[in-house]
């Protein structure tokens, strides 16, 4: 079965924003009200609303984020279920602070990956897991110009194939070791490496997170594999992977009105219902495309993460982001 969870996250005004910005343009275009909490109105030319699982506001904090919609999924996580949580909106609209990976963080500012982590590890190390002989493993890629990379690579060609042939998975025992992992990663990525002059750090990224446990079914002991999938999706890889940029042209006379609009809405409508989405969303064997398409649609218990910023300044692309989380669908 799949299921899948919609939340909305508005990021505050940062301060390089409030000196950047003319001020005009900083009003706040975003509210929810306490009356109808699942709910925000958007201010624009016209005023229209839209209704998630969860509406996060700017005081939120990252541990009530992953408080009220990733441990539900842990559990389901440990019992044999995939789970993905994708995290996407326009760039600096907070995708990667939210799933936490971006390097430096305090113990407050940790995002969902870390505390993830922290959650999976003591539950598979607890007494009632344990007699299942867990093994938990990582693997970190980085997706841009449509070509993977392994980022737990050490040296050689970590350049990926489509169905991600000789991905390392690296054995981890702790929190720590994870940690490390990760940002050895960060380290390795392209864009640090090749590409100095390139100014847009959104990139995609998936890490997956997979044990074995040992489990019970009808008096035998089989070994279960499950995957716990985090994705940080970055708008401009949507629409390159997505095979959209063709389509979109002929759809849109603006470059602006191209960047995320149909790209979005495809890629999380995907997410709700495969069978009925394949006619009309183009896999056309980007990298990309493949990774997410094994990953949301056998029995996943998916959590998408509309991110958003709340002013005047990005209306054009709050508006698409969250038109494109209002098309994915749920599946009952
Ligand atoms: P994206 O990955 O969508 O491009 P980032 O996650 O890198 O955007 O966020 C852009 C900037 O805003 C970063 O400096 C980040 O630390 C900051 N930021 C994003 N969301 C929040 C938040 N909820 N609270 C504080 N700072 C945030
Ligand atoms: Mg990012």
């Amino acid at each position: 079965m799949n299921l899948l969870h919609k939340a909305l996250r508005i990021r505050p005004l940062s301060a390089e924003e409030l000196v950047r910005i003319p001020s005009r343009l900083q009003r706040n275009v975003i509210s929810t009200t306490p009356f109808t909490p699942n709910q925000v109105v958007i201010q624009g030319e016209k005023k229209q609303s839209f209704t998630f699982d969860h509406v996060f506001g700017p005081e939120t904090t990252q541990k009530e984020i992953y408080d009220k919609t990733v441990m539900k999924l842990i559990d389901q996580f440990l019992e044999g279920n995939n789970v993905t949580v994708l995290t996407f909106g326009h760039t600096s609209s907070g995708k990667s602070y939210t799933m936490g990976t971006t390097e430096k963080s305090t113990h407050e500012s940790k995002g969902i990956i870390p505390r993830s982590i922290t959650t999976l590890l003591s539950c598979v190390n607890s007494t009632q897991y344990k007699t299942r002989k867990p093994f938990m493993k990582v693997s970190f890629v980085e997706i841009y110009n449509d070509e993977s990379t392994d980022l737990l690579c050490e040296g050689g060609d970590r350049k990926l194939n489509t169905s991600l042939t000789g991905l390392q998975e690296i054995r981890v025992n702790s929190a720590e070791e994870v940690t490390g992992l990760l940002s050895l990663g960060q380290l390795n990525r392209r864009s640090n490496a090749q590409d100095l002059n390139r100014h847009d750090p959104d990139n995609s990224h998936v890490i997956v997170f997979s044990p074995k446990l040992n489990k019970q079914f009808d008096g035998e002991w089989v070994t279960v594999t499950s995957k716990f999938h985090f994705v940080d999706l970055a708008g401009n890889e949507m629409v390159r992977s997505f095979g959209l940029e063709h389509k979109l042209k002929e759809h849109f006379t603006s470059t602006n009105e191209l960047t995320t609009k149909v790209a979005i809405g495809n890629a999380i409508c995907a997410l709700g219902d495969p069978s009925e989405n394949s006619t009309f969303l183009p896999y056309k064997g980007s990298k990309l495309t493949r990774i997410l398409q094994n990953y949301l649609c056998n029995n996943i218990q998916a959590l998408i993460i509309a991110c958003v910023s709340p002013i005047e300044y990005n209306i054009k692309e709050t508006v698409n982001t969250l038109e494109y989380a209002k098309h994915a669908r749920k599946i009952k």
